[in-house]
């Protein structure tokens, strides 16, 4: 039997306009789309791409919402995984075609990445529909150049060291901070011990709760949510 195939598609960071034609033609083309969601501390179900997708011209009965443990132990969230792979496998052995859903673009810091390697593992390796990363729309958004002519830039997850801020400081590298909430026990220290640097701060890019601000205070007033990104630059 002809074998289907399993397409990794980015949404964007969530403004419905800024998913790529590839990847909506993908999700069009798909015969199931799978969507990654997770319970709030509320109980709430929560799903940045479900709220991307149901504003996209897509068949809404194609869609399959699998829920992650937002539990810290990792196992649990690799079970999650691991029986939603099982289940693509069956649909591509069948001869489907299968996209997996992911904010951002999915090659980046995206949470799907291990489903991408167990798939290729089991002989589907998982093509990218290229998405817009929440940082390049975050700039876009308020008409900032995140980087310049020679300048460089470093990408990294909150969970920082004060010894790696201070080297890009020093090196006058632009920073973008991913997963605020990671490091707010570094971060907040840092920003009142550092107000010769410029700040941008984001929440929720390209969704009705959009939030920025370049104020430290009112950085440091913030509760930094999930969905957050924080950009220094060298002065
Ligand atoms: N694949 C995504 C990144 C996923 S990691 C991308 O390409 O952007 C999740 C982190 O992305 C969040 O902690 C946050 O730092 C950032 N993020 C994703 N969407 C966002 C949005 N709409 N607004 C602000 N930050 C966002």
């Amino acid at each position: 039997m002809m074998k289907g195939k399993i397409i990794g598609v980015s949404l964007g960071p969530g403004e419905p306009e800024l998913i790529t034609l590839k990847a909506l033609r993908a999700l069009e083309a798909a015969d199931v789309i799978y969507c990654p969601a997770t319970y709030g501390a509320d109980g709430k179900e929560k799903s940045r791409a479900w709220d991307i997708l149901r504003q996209l011209p897509v068949d809404g009965t194609k869609i399959r919402t699998f829920y992650l443990p937002m539990s810290r132990k990792r196992e649990e969230a690799l079970a999650a995984y691991d029986g939603v792979c099982e289940e693509m496998l069956r649909l591509a052995e069948m001869g489907s075609t299968v996209a997996i859903t992911a904010e951002g673009d999915a090659g980046f810091y995206s949470s799907a990445n291990y489903m991408y390697e167990k798939l290729s593992r089991a002989g589907y390796p998982v093509n990218l529909a290229a998405g817009v990363p929440a940082f390049i729309a975050a700039g876009a958004s308020v008409g900032l150049h995140i980087v310049k002519g020679r300048e460089r830039l470093v990408v990294i997850p909150g969970d920082v060291l004060v010894e790696e801020l201070l080297e890009a400081v020093v090196a006058k590298r632009t920073l973008v901070i991913m997963k605020v909430p990671l490091g707010e026990a570094i971060l907040r220290p840092f920003i009142v011990r550092h107000p010769e640097l410029k700040y941008h701060y984001f929440e929720q890019v390209g969704t009705p709760d959009e939030y920025h601000t370049t104020s430290p205070e009112k950085i440091l007033s913030r509760d930094f949510t999930y969905f957050s990104i924080l950009v220094i630059q060298p002065s």
